[in-house]
């Protein structure tokens, strides 16, 4: 497994690192960005320990490669705001059309570049899914008809039998956001593009721990880690 760090936006004001991590086979891409949003914590301190444990080879990635960019926006984070444009508004929305914003473009040239199968998005919401089916809150997104649909099920169902209150129990939301990375890389790269949410009124340890959780899952579908053993079974099983 080899990482390299590299700078996205270079010698700009929004000039941030991102990581690509190989593994020694070849295999899918997938690229992970967090702090689109600047309040969104879990999301980018997920991204950032997802690095850490990449560099202490506590994960190793066998297969493929891994593009993280730990914190997209990094005004909005030092700024503890969401961000002004709002970022998420500010993809290509047409294959002929660039993004409206130098990070935005910077962020899906990247992803052109590479052509990720799987594109995930880290946020946070508010509200539960549990409680109101309309709240973001504890929620995986993707597009209508994505083919992402059955993996993002199966990763639900094994993460929601982890969780005890079913208040706080992830659903699938499959909706269109104009301008997002998500919808971007959805029609413009037809990655299997997926936005995670969790809800923000919940404990910052309990939020990352989700997150991380979510981009296991992802990381295992994708085939970038090796399966453990007794999922390996029970997938067999089914
Ligand atoms: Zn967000």
């Amino acid at each position: 497994m080899q990482i390299t760090k590299q700078l996205l936006a270079k010698s700009s004001e929004h000039e941030t690192p991102y990581y690509i991590v190989d593994g020694v086979s070849q295999g899918s891409t997938v690229m992970v960005t967090a702090g689109i949003h600047g309040t969104e914590r879990a999301g980018f301190l997920s991204a950032k320990k997802l690095v850490e444990l990449l560099q202490r080879d506590i994960i190793h990635v066998h297969s493929g490669r891994l593009i993280i960019i730990p914190i997209v926006n990094q005004i909005a984070v030092r700024k503890k705001i969401r961000g002004v444009p709002d970022l998420n508004r500010t993809f290509p929305k047409h294959i002929f059309k660039s993004a409206c914003h130098p990070l935005s473009r910077a962020v899906f040239e990247l992803a052109r570049e590479h052509q990720p199968v799987w594109y995930v998005d880290l946020h946070e919401a508010n509200g539960l899914s549990g409680i109101h089916p309309r709240s973001l809150g504890q929620t995986l997104i993707v597009n209508p008809r994505s083919k992402a649909i059955p993996a993002a099920k199966r990763m639900i169902r094994r993460l929601n039998t982890s969780i005890k209150k079913a208040s706080i129990h992830f659903s699938l939301l499959q909706r269109e956001l104009p301008g997002s990375g998500r919808s971007a890389a959805y029609h413009l790269l037809h990655s299997n593009a997926i936005t995670v949410e969790t809800g923000i009124g919940l404990p910052l340890k309990l939020r990352i721990s989700y997150q991380m959780n979510i981009l296991r899952s992802i990381l295992r579908e994708a085939g970038l880690l090796k399966r453990r053993r007794e999922s390996q079974n029970s997938d067999q099983l089914k």
